[in-house]
């Protein structure tokens, strides 16, 4: 019997996970796929917003704020690229001017700290790769961005250190209380939990419909982009937005952590919660969006594009909250952006609803805090020369684009939970997320997986059950 299950290892679901485990409890995450992080949580926009747009009073505002707050500390913890860029929502109007002077006087009212609108001279100098026609801006120096699925996979890790349990290919497809959930999963398990969480992301109204009364839907609104290769990185270096619509906050250009450049999303109301194909018009609509911000990105050097669905809910606001009726049973659902900013809050609110609605808290006084990654060319040259002294598969670099070494892949597979794809590994510690997408380092990075899980090659796929990469011998 556990005391929580979580429902979806996403960011959300990972974060109240990691936060549970620090207390005396027994703990496990449901996730339908084969991995973490492998929806909403893998493809956005990777920006820890500053939190300027959320309405006062709403819970997107009070979560984006608080959660923003805390990023910095919890990367360092868990060792996952976190950098506090900035970001600038850039006017092209005068009627785009008091656009930006709403969302300053809106930020700082509900406690966005550091906001101020700049004038074109100031802009320019901050980001001289601007078009001219810009009028000025909305400086949030508190805005960050972040690698959204490390941060995931991360606090899944160090969940699992603290004795937590994140149970794959768990697809719940019904829920029933009488003293105690029971949950039954799509391959029969039951499994039985006194209290449960819904962060199914996409599908959180249908595990809510499982057992409570139909109180919200989530519509899929699905979010093209480009990643560009690294020359194109320093293009600029603060999160550029231009003035946001009903839709959203519009085209971004954006640095990503890693120094590649990402630009979009668009916004188009979907019915599939599965398809994120992306389509030439949108992608076309983008890099014209993008030209209103800077001319000088050269689009023969996108290496990636792809798409997101966000977790739009018709209530307009995220649904935190214990079931009225359903007593235990904790919603944190309708995670639209900026769910990937607000989840370390969304977290310590929903252990706070968990408190009040009964659950034992007693803090473990044996909690790991830290989660150690090796990020390998980050080290300075004597620790490098030591690792490979110690562990000669730090010597040997598999994936040249992104410099990754055969121990980097070997940790992240050991640090696993379920048998890694290739883009499992490649989420973990990059292979494969360079100018050759893994053309390269493909097949080292396979045989590898192979290897230390003792199995065939062929049994290796790239991402989801039946992507296999190779079929047979051909000589
Ligand atoms: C285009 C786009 C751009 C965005 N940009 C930003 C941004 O820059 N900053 C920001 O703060 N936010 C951003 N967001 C929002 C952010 O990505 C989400 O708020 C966040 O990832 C939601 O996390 P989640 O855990 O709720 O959902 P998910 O990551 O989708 O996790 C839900 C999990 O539940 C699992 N699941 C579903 N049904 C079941 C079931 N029956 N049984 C078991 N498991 C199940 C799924 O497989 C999935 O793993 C963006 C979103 C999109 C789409």
């Amino acid at each position: 019997m556990y005391d929580v299950a979580i429902i979806g290892a996403g960011v959300i679901g990972a974060s109240i996970f990691r936060e549970l485990t620090k207390y005396n409890l027994k703990v496990a995450v449901l996730e339908k796929e084969k991995d973490v992080s492998m929806g909403t949580s893998k493809a956005n926009s990777a920006i820890v917003h500053a939190g300027y747009d959320p309405k006062e009073g709403t819970l997107m505002a009070k979560f984006n704020v608080k959660g923003n707050e805390m990023y910095e500390d919890l990367c360092k913890e868990l060792s996952v690229p976190f950098k506090r860029n900035g970001s600038l929502v850039v006017a092209h109007s005068d009627e785009d001017m008091k656009t930006v002077e709403e969302l300053c006087a809106n930020g700082t009212k509900i406690g966005v700290k550091g906001l101020r609108v700049i004038g074109k001279k100031e802009l320019l100098e901050m980001e001289p790769n601007l078009t001219d026609e810009v009028h000025g801006a909305l400086y949030a120096p508190t805005g960050g961005i972040v690698g959204p699925f490390e941060y995931t996979i991360a606090l899944c890790e160090n969940g699992v250190t603290n004795g937590g349990e994140i149970k794959l290919k768990k697809e719940v497809v019904s829920i029933k209380k009488d003293d105690v959930f029971t949950i039954e999963t799509a391959d029969g398990e039951i499994i039985k939990a006194k209290y449960v969480v819904n962060a199914a992301g996409l599908y959180a109204d249908k595990i809510h419909n499982l057992i409570c009364k139909e109180s919200f839907k989530i519509t899929p609104r699905s979010g093209e982009y480009f990643v560009m290769d690294k020359s194109q990185g320093a293009i600029v270096s603060h999160t550029i937005f231009p003035c946001p619509s009903k839709l959203g906050k519009g085209i971004l250009v954006s640095p990503t952590v890693h120094g590649n450049l990402i630009i979009g999303p668009d916004a188009i109301d979907m019915e599939d919660k599965e398809d994120l194909g992306t389509i030439g018009e949108g992608l076309d609509a983008i890099r014209e969006a993008s030209m209103h911000t800077t001319t000088k990105i050269n689009f023969r050097e996108s290496i990636r594009n792809f798409a997101g669905l966000r977790a739009t809910p018709s209530t307009g606001d995220f649904i935190v909250e214990e079931n009225d009726e359903v007593k235990g049973f904790v919603d944190a659902a309708g995670m639209k952006s900026p769910g990937l900013s607000s989840a370390p809050a969304v977290a310590e609110a929903v252990v706070e609803i968990l408190d009040k609605a009964g659950l034992e808290l007693n803090k473990k006084d044996n909690f790991i805090a830290k989660r150690e990654q090796i990020h390998f060319m980050e080290l300075p040259a004597e620790e490098k020369a030591a690792l490979i002294k110690k562990n000669p598969q730090y010597g040997r670099m598999v994936c040249r684009c992104e410099s990754i070494t055969e121990g980097e892949i070997v940790g992240a597979i050991k640090r696993s939970f379920g048998t890694l794809s290739l883009d499992g590994v490649k989420r973990r510690c990059r292979p494969g997320m360079g100018r050759c997408q893994g053309g390269f380092c493909g097949p080292r990075v396979q045989e590898i997986i192979a290897r230390e899980y003792n199995v065939k090659p062929e049994d290796i796929v790239q991402e989801k059950d039946g992507s296999y990469i190779l079929f047979g011998k051909t000589k």
